[in-house]
């Protein structure tokens, strides 16, 4: 299986069963660590940054 980024669509690994060519997604270590900073800077200053992202409802 192709593991694809959920934030920037890269191919960043395999996963068994690798003979199956479908897609699954994560996160690719490189968002994954912009994320772990963000809830961590999030944590210290309290700064939401989804905040900007208004919800519809
Ligand atoms: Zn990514």
């Amino acid at each position: 299986m192709r593991q694809i980024c959920m934030d920037c669509k890269i191919l960043f690994g395999q996963k068994e069963p690798l003979h199956d060519n479908s897609e699954t997604h994560g996160l690719c270590p490189e968002c994954f660590n912009l994320r772990m900073k963000q809830i961590q800077e999030y944590k210290e200053n309290g700064i939401d940054p989804w905040k900007k992202v208004e919800p519809k409802i």
